[in-house]
């Protein structure tokens, strides 16, 4: 595809941006950052009739605390995660899994809108949202909707985004003192790679090695990013002995769904998703024993 045959409108606004999407009846697509957008428009895969370039649109750019939520915008970039004193210290999971995402320039120019909007399951920054509680705000010129992040999918590639919306915000529920996360990936290699397997883990510590609970999400081992419920559910029914810790990590075994294609088989994921998790637990206990 030639460049020059590329038909991109920039909106200068967020209104005007909204406006375009409710009027405009071109078959359209939105482009942050670009990395996906790029691959995707060179393999052919991305064919709309016009692209709208919304990365000079700064409303979209923020990290804040108020009421109670996080607020990210979807033009936040996994550089400016990195940098966030705010996310290191209240949403540590979700900086793990940014510092993951590709190598330095896919972090300079890559997203968090665009990590979602992509809708792959094997995208870094969403089992982190998944642990934080994540609501995805969505608008259209006239509306606004709150969508917990669980139910933003419809499958790989795929979302509940109408043609007239977009991703205006991302609400996280901040973490408590007693509240700790992990972002642990198997990747082919050490950078600029796509998970094999990515998991992520919040817990809420009591004291010692006993924990009230906590949440636990798997990337790249089914159709969509998967909670171990059943492993969550083990999280609470005593102190997180090596016994318990290998028994949950048995228990994510059988709770993925992997399927088999060109990174890995689904046999090799299962056990690396069990072995990330063992491990994921064994260093978040680390973490808590030497605050
Ligand atoms: C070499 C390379 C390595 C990579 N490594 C990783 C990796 O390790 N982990 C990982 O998770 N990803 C990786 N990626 C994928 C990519 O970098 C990330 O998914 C990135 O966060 C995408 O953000 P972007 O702003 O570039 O998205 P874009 O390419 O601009 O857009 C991606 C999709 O999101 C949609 N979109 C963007 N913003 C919005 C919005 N506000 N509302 C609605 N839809 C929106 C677009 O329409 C498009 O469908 C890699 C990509 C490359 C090329």
């Amino acid at each position: 595809m030639l460049v020059s045959n590329i038909e991109m409108f920039s909106p200068s606004s967020l209104s005007e941006c909204l406006t375009y999407l409710s009027q405009s009846s071109k078959k359209h697509k939105l482009i942050a950052g670009g990395t996906d957008a790029a691959v995707r428009m060179k393999e052919g895969k991305w064919r709309p009739e016009i692209w709208i370039n919304i990365k000079n649109l700064k409303e979209l750019r923020y990290i804040e605390e108020k009421d109670g939520c996080i607020h990210i915008g979807p033009l936040t970039t996994h550089t400016d995660i990195l940098r966030s004193d705010l996310l290191k210290r209240k949403a540590d999971v979700l900086v793990e899994a940014a510092r993951e995402v590709g190598a330095t320039q896919m972090q300079n120019m890559g997203t968090i809108g665009g990590n979602i909007g992509t809708a792959s399951p094997a995208g870094d920054t969403i089992p982190a949202l998944y642990v934080l509680g994540a609501l995805i705000e969505i608008s259209s010129l006239n509306t606004k909707r709150l969508v917990p992040i669980e139910q933003f999918f419809i499958g790989p590639g795929r979302t509940i985004l109408r043609e007239n919306e977009m991703i205006t915000g991302i609400l996280i529920q901040p973490q408590h003192p007693n509240e700790i996360g992990i972002f642990q990936k198997l990747g082919p290699r050490k950078a600029q790679s796509i998970s094999i397997v990515n998991v992520a883990i919040s817990l809420k510590m009591i004291e010692g090695k006993h924990c009230h609970g906590g949440k636990i999400a798997f990337g790249s081992v089914g159709p969509a990013i998967i909670r171990a419920k059943k492993c969550e559910s083990l999280l609470s029914q005593g102190p997180l002995t090596e016994e318990l810790i290998q028994n949950i990590a048995k228990v994510a075994w059988k709770e993925v769904l992997p399927i088999t294609d060109g990174r890995a088989t689904a046999l090799y994921r299962r056990d690396m998703a069990s072995a990330l998790l063992e491990r994921g637990l064994y260093r978040l206990l680390r973490r808590w024993e030497n605050r």
